[in-house]
């Protein structure tokens, strides 16, 4: 089988062409035609001898997963599903802004954490992606993207907020990490790279260690009673601990503060009691707080809060002087929220096939 050169951070391309007897130096080329050129046919990769690419073509390919959809919102929100094999879907979402473009990116086909506001959650866990398949989502959506007059892709931000548990993948996503930030390769700044966690935290103090990107904390609950009934992760990581590891995240983090995500839910978790009660949970934490409107799918029973109740939620956390933004729903029309198209797929739902035009 040939060797898929996505799967490949720079020091494992490196060991890969010393093994092939090629200068490691070599790796530095590829990696360049790859990530800044986009390139995927060795035969268009001029500076390199001819000898050096007929090998690569036999032994050798870069392949990111196939696109079974796309769909194109009518706010710019462009939305791709990528087919990673027995029967497996999963998603990646560009969101463009005034300054910047983001990609959504997603690291496990399904997720075994279950919490109960998340649909990805519900369709459980199918597998980890691989290297190839984490950094061939930014790959493909730079292809279709292309660059902007400056000759930069369009995608400036990249968020682990997709489908999965980042860090239950820990090597591939850091492997993948580490491709975004090489200067060789995409060479977007750590603080342009956002982690999202549930809260694992061991994993969060490896990721300190190894590859410290920004990180975003998915907390949801000002308790601990009510956590462990909104994600069962909390039993084995519970508020305390995982306040103390984003103190200690902080001490290495590129930005000096953890941004904090909170789905409210009616009658849930958005009360100005529960409120107050988040303020003094996080006193001791450098961070800002997005609301997140909760995105409703088929199986679910909760409700989106409403708008005074999000306003009033904010106001609480604003006075205590949190910086705090309250996310926009992005392509509503495309069900761009995290595990939402390929949950669709997987009903094989009329309304699927009416839904969305494959890709031809
Ligand atoms: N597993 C990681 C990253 C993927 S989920 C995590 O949980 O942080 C990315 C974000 O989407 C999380 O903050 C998650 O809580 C949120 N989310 C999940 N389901 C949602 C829904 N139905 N509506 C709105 N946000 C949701
Ligand atoms: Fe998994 Fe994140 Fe969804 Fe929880 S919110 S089930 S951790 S993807």
């Amino acid at each position: 089988m040939k060797s898929n050169l996505l799967d490949f951070d720079a020091h494992a391309l490196t060991g890969y062409f010393t093994e092939m007897g090629e200068k490691p130096f070599r790796a530095r080329q590829l990696m360049r035609w790859i990530y800044k050129e986009g390139e995927h046919d060795f035969s268009a990769m001029t500076d390199i001898a001819a000898a050096l690419r007929d090998k690569l073509a036999q032994c050798a390919c870069v392949a990111a997963p196939n696109i079974m959809r796309e769909e194109l919102s009518g706010d710019g929100t462009r939305k791709w599903l990528l087919d990673v094999g027995t029967g497996n879907a999963v998603e990646a979402v560009y969101i463009p802004e005034e300054t910047r473009g983001t990609l959504c990116v997603s690291t496990q086909a399904g997720c075994a954490l279950d919490c109960a506001f998340c649909s990805t959650g519900k369709q459980g866990f199918n597998r980890n992606l691989s290297v190839a398949e984490i950094i061939g989502q930014l790959w493909w959506a730079n292809q279709q993207l292309g660059k902007d007059a400056d000759g930069n892709w369009k995608i400036s931000n990249v968020v682990l907020m997709g489908m999965g548990e980042p860090l239950l993948n820990f090597d591939n996503t850091v492997s993948a990490l580490r491709l975004m930030l090489d200067d060789h390769a995409y060479g977007l700044s750590r603080r342009r790279v956002t982690v999202s966690t549930s809260g694992i935290v061991p994993a969060m103090d490896r990721l300190r260690e190894e590859c410290p990107v920004a990180l975003a904390v998915s907390l949801h609950a000002p308790n601990d009673k009510l956590r462990d009934t909104l994600m069962p992760v909390n039993r084995k990581y519970p508020l305390k601990a995982l306040l103390a590891a984003c103190g200690r995240y902080l001490e290495r983090a590129p930005r000096d503060f953890i941004t904090f995500e909170y789905v409210l839910l009616d009658g849930v978790n958005d009360s100005l009691q529960q409120a107050r009660e988040l303020v003094q949970l996080v006193r001791e934490v450098s961070c800002k707080f997005n609301l997140i409107p909760f995105n409703p799918f088929p199986q679910t029973h909760y409700r989106c809060s409403g708008q005074d109740a999000v306003c009033r939620f904010r106001d609480v956390l604003m006075e205590a002087g949190i910086v705090t933004t309250t996310r926009k729903t992005r392509g509503d029309d495309i069900a761009a929220a995290c595990g939402q198209l390929a949950g669709l797929v997987q009903d094989k739902t009329r309304r699927t096939a009416q839904h969305f035009a494959e890709v031809s």
